[in-house]
């Protein structure tokens, strides 16, 4: 944001920015700007030499740092501790960053949308591998033990084969050092956060970290956009991609964008897997809710993801629309947005003519920029967005690793028995849900609701129905399946093995729906 004048107000939206390392030799330049800054915080009273805009919009259009100083990042890890809490509460937590030589990741993002949202996804995106890493060793110690019997266990007789000595440890030890590690985890990646990165309260470190948005934007290896609908009307996002887009020959390799839809999904996925599993190991064979509970949390997993997908989808149409129609004019800024009015009711100047003269600078017009926002920078984000399968395979995956968890307590009760061939057959039942036909029901549900989000209200409720019909109907298929094997092939492993090779067929329709996405 353009520095503001007399007193030191909060910035409302601050927007982050890159340094390049070669700023530190613009000291004059730098010093040009420190001049125009105080002339725009003087009374008026003494007009400044040169016109203090115009020497704001020539240094911002350079992309450079003004001073090394200022070339900031915060770890992600302390950015997200707590749930970034820093960050939610709005604390004061500019003593968070350091100086750096590296950037390796700028979030950009809308402050019109939930903290909660963005540090969810946040932590999936950082501390995702690192959870699944920690707590599938933990659960690896835990099945050893467990296979050796020296875990406690009791007797329970499954629906087809001689009686097991199961516990449910692998299943409980799986969430918590999941949970754990996902929770407490410090990323080391350096990145760079509005909030941390400009102090809020000093007036010169603010407005020195704004002028060295641009430098910063420059100097950070990746952009990570936590994308939402309200993130291509805001005016300094648009400027901090076209900043990133500017300043990297490369820029949309180095571009990631999270959609923040996901992240409730991957929540539900995988505290849905956790039930089911968890039942699955510790209910009777034959209880009926250990038959009906895995149908029920995929029904509950259904109507997640399709909710989730369905405004992911058009939120995407509605994206493709405002881009069509992209006028800088509609882009929002807070500065506007208050009235031009900072929060003890003092005067803020408008960034919405700073940014735009800059952009004009590199692009030409304001129909250049709009045009350009409406090819490069739509180009980039359809590439991104549209042009993906939403949900990767390996997301799928990692979201129900309860379910692989439990199928762990029940090899290990086997292994304990010494059944072998049981034991066998419960890792081609796991391949067969956990590999091949739970991710092969999402990408079902996913391409449907793809194929018919623009359609009439009508008709999608229609479809929705459908969908669900289909997701149980698979499941349920799915588990009848597995009984029919075994009702025509006596050996339970051959069964097994069959079954695990008609789920092939599904999981490759799916693989070929992703593939096609892409
Ligand atoms: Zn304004």
């Amino acid at each position: 944001m353009v520095p503001a004048p007399d007193p030191p107000p909060p910035v409302a939206e601050p927007a982050p920015r890159r340094a390049s390392i070669h700023s530190a030799n613009s000291s004059d330049s730098a010093d040009a700007v420190v001049v125009a800054l105080e002339s725009l915080g003087s009374s008026g009273a003494e007009p400044p030499p040169n016109d203090p805009t115009e020497t704001l919009v020539q240094w911002m259009a350079k992309i450079e740092l003004l001073n090394p100083e200022h070339r900031r990042a915060v770890t992600a890890g302390c950015a997200l501790q707590w749930f970034a809490r820093p960050w939610r509460i709005r604390e004061q937590c500019y003593h968070y960053s350091f100086q750096t030589r590296q950037i390796h990741d700028f979030w950009s993002h809308s402050w019109r949308t939930s903290v909660w949202q963005k540090a969810g996804l946040l932590l999936i995106w950082y501390n995702g591998v690192a959870a699944f890493l920690i707590s599938t060793l933990g659960v690896f110690l835990v099945l050893v033990l467990a296979c050796l019997g020296l875990t406690p266990a009791y007797s329970k007789q499954p629906w087809l084969g001689p009686p097991l000595t199961i516990g449910p440890w692998c299943s409980l030890t799986g969430p918590l050092l999941y949970s754990l590690a996902f929770t407490l985890w410090r990323s080391r990646r350096r990145v760079w956060l509005d909030w941390i990165c400009i102090h809020q309260t000093d007036m010169k470190l603010q407005e020195c970290g704004l002028l060295s948005l641009g430098g910063n934007i420059g100097n950070a290896k990746s952009m990570l956009i936590l994308w939402d609908e309200t993130w291509i009307e805001r005016l300094w996002c648009i400027f901090e991609l076209a900043t990133f887009l500017r300043s990297h020959p490369d820029a949309t390799k180095n571009l990631i964008i999270l959609p923040i839809f996901f992240w409730p999904f991957c929540v539900a996925n995988f505290w849905v897997g956790f039930a089911v599993g968890l039942g699955n190991v510790v209910l009777p064979f034959n209880h009926p809710l250990s038959f009906v509970s895995g149908t029920l949390g995929m029904l509950l997993v259904v109507f997640v993801l399709e909710k989730l997908m369905h405004e992911f989808y058009c939120s995407l149409a509605l994206l493709e629309e405002r881009l069509r129609k992209f006028s800088l004019n509609d882009a929002k800024c807070a500065c506007c947005d208050n009235d031009h009015k900072g929060p003890y009711g003092q005067e803020v100047r408008c960034d919405r003519h700073v940014l735009i003269q800059v952009m004009c600078l590199w692009f030409g017009s304001e129909a250049e920029i709009e045009s350009h926002i409406s090819t490069i920078v739509a180009d980039a984000l359809r590439e991104k967005l549209l042009g993906k399968f939403p949900l990767p395979y390996w997301m799928m995956v990692m979201c129900q690793m309860p379910v692989l968890w439990a199928y762990m307590d029940i090899f290990a009760a086997r292994a304990r028995d010494e059944q072998w061939e049981e034991a066998a057959a419960v890792v081609l039942d796991c391949c067969s849900w956990f590999l091949n036909l739970i991710p092969a029901i999402s990408t079902f549900v996913t391409c449907l609701v793809r194929w018919t989000h623009s359609t009439a209200s009508c008709r999608q409720t229609l479809f929705r129905w459908m969908s669900r019909l289909a997701a149980i109907l698979m499941h349920v298929a799915g588990q009848l399946g597995v009984r029919v094997c075994h009702h025509y092939i006596e050996n339970y492993l051959h069964g097994k093995a069959v079954f695990f090779g008609i789920s092939l067929l599904p999981a490759f329709v799916a693989w070929r729906l992703r593939s096609k996405s892409a």
